[in-house]
């Protein structure tokens, strides 16, 4: 299991001092599962109960991961692959709403976000420095394209059109395993907690009356941070090309592919997306990488749900208009001549904050 230490994309930053009620307190735990870090924090006025629902959340972690891991040879994951380039493979409807849902956000990206990007993706292996060559990835590209997986919604089956198929859901399951440990918290009665994986984290409630502020690191330095963005009631997922990577001859290797070509996206260093869902933004932080800082704002800031932070290659920091504070007054303008802001409300309604002195 590759566990990626840094991957710490979510660091949280709490607002305020932690309030001193006689026997609510804030609980925390942090696990190594589905590759990588699992935080959840809460708060209960019950620690039993508190504890409790961490230890439930940890659990779905697992049965998800279970079932949709490609490191494990029995997931029903590792199934579709072996076997839907011959067969149609039957798996449960949640695993098969997953990949349809993956081809939702296949369709409004134009390809940009595709699960079938496997097929080129596991030629790559980061951590032994191993790529592809020019001529695997040609042989392989055709296999690449979700319209080539059939999908039976009645009977539940995937079948590959292409033999050389491969899919993989590690562009949207840490997200929505992240949705399902929230819905785990809020049927439990929780009102305020973070849930992460790796990239991608939701929030529910605030931070007892103020928003939690969810740091986005420097793509060059961990301990760096580019900015904070404020969030209450809200998910956020972060892609990066520093998260599992190698570099070569001036080249980054690394785990976001381009599915049109087979190599790894080279647009931006890293994409953020804010909005209502982990599985939403998940599968959007993805597109916003490949797509490039140009083209997903100008999906995003006609999609009113969501909102997005770039940190480009040269190191400057791109806003969607939601995120972008109002614009200042001109000189000599009466306070009714104020341009108004092209920002969307947020449920935060906070401006993003300024990045480290250092
Ligand atoms: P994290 O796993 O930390 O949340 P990301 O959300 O950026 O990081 O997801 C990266 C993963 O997305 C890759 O490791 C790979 O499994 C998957 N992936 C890479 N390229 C694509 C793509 N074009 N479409 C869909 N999924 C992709
Ligand atoms: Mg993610």
């Amino acid at each position: 299991m590759d566990i990626r230490l840094t991957a710490f994309l979510s660091v949280l930053w709490l607002v305020g001092a932690r309030p001193q009620a006689a026997h609510a307190e804030w609980l925390q735990r942090t696990q190594a599962i589905m590759g990588t870090r699992i935080y959840v924090e809460l708060w209960d006025t019950d620690p039993a109960h508190g504890n409790a629902a961490i230890d439930a959340v940890m659990a779905e972690m697992h049965r998800i991961d279970d079932l949709m891991s490609h490191y494990k040879p029995d997931s029903q994951l590792s199934q579709i692959n072996a076997r839907a380039g011959r067969e149609p493979v039957q798996v449960d409807p949640e695993l098969f709403d997953l990949i349809k849902l993956s081809t939702h956000y296949s369709e409004i990206t134009a390809g940009a976000f595709d699960i079938t990007y496997a097929s080129v993706g596991y030629l790559y292996d980061y951590r032994r420095h191993v790529r592809p060559t020019e001529g695997a990835i040609k042989a392989a590209l055709p296999a690449v394209n979700w319209r080539n997986m059939l999908l039976d919604q009645q009977h539940h089956t995937v079948r590959f059109e292409h033999a050389g198929m491969r899919i993989d859901l590690g562009g949207i399951g840490k997200g929505y395993a992240v949705d399902c440990g929230i819905a785990i918290l809020k049927a439990r009665g929780i009102q305020h907690a973070v849930v992460t994986a790796g990239g991608d984290t939701r929030i529910i409630g605030d931070h007892l009356g103020r928003p939690w502020l969810v740091a986005i690191r420097h793509p060059d330095d961990k301990d760096k941070v580019v900015t904070r963005i404020p969030l209450s009631d809200a998910a956020m997922s972060t892609s990066g090309d520093y998260e599992r990577y190698f570099d070569e001859k001036g080249v980054r290797y690394h785990h976001i592919i381009d599915p049109r070509t087979g190599h790894s996206a080279s647009k931006v260093r890293s994409a953020t997306i804010l909005g209502p869902t982990a599985t939403q933004t998940d599968g959007m932080s993805k597109t916003a990488f490949v797509l490039g800082p140009e083209k997903a704002l100008e999906i995003i800031n006609r999609t009113p749900e969501y909102d997005a932070v770039f940190v480009c290659l040269d190191g400057r920091v791109l806003y969607s208009n939601g995120l972008r504070p109002p614009a200042p007054r001109p000189p000599g303008a009466s306070k009714s001549d104020v341009p108004k802001s092209t920002a969307k409300p947020r449920k935060s309604g906070v401006a993003p904050q300024p990045a480290d002195a250092n």
